[in-house]
């Protein structure tokens, strides 16, 4: 099963999105604001992570730069929630990092969609380092014999 974390201040938002996750079979965990997004990353450690831009306290961007900062958290995709949809918000979400970003209201369809995606290239990553050679972080390569 996949975890997903929520981080949405807006109730009704969130309900909704839970739902759709919910009905899609994805495990979904709650935030209402950054803290308690930061705190929940490091005890669930959630495949991907939706994230809302406006949030009270730390916003989005906030979140995003601490959760890429650390080695632990820095591989994940995450996908910012935003409200806006001008270019330079757009231009400014992908240069803080985020993966994809869903404007509201969110499209149901997208945003499975966007999951379904990220979530693939991560395995894919994921299956081509375990199997590279000459990848440092995969398992220790043995002899080549040619044939
Ligand atoms: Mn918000």
């Amino acid at each position: 099963m996949c975890t997903i974390l929520l981080v949405e201040d807006n109730l009704l938002i969130r309900e909704l999105v839970r739902e759709i996750l919910a009905i899609a079979r994805y495990e979904v965990v709650e935030a209402c604001d950054g803290t308690e997004a930061l705190r929940k990353v490091a005890e669930i450690e959630p495949q991907l992570v939706l994230l809302d831009i406006q949030l009270p306290g730390l916003d989005g961007y906030s979140v995003l730069r601490r959760l890429r900062s650390d080695p632990r958290f820095n591989k994940f995709p995450v996908i910012a929630l935003t409200a806006y949809a001008m270019q330079s918000d757009r231009q400014r979400i992908f240069e803080a990092g985020f993966d994809c970003y869903m404007t509201k209201p969110i499209d149901r369809a997208s945003l499975l969609e966007n999951i379904h995606s990220l979530l693939v290239s991560i395995r894919l990553a994921d299956a081509k380092r375990a199997t590279d050679p000459l990848s440092t972080t995969g398992p220790s390569s043995t002899t080549n014999h040619a044939s």
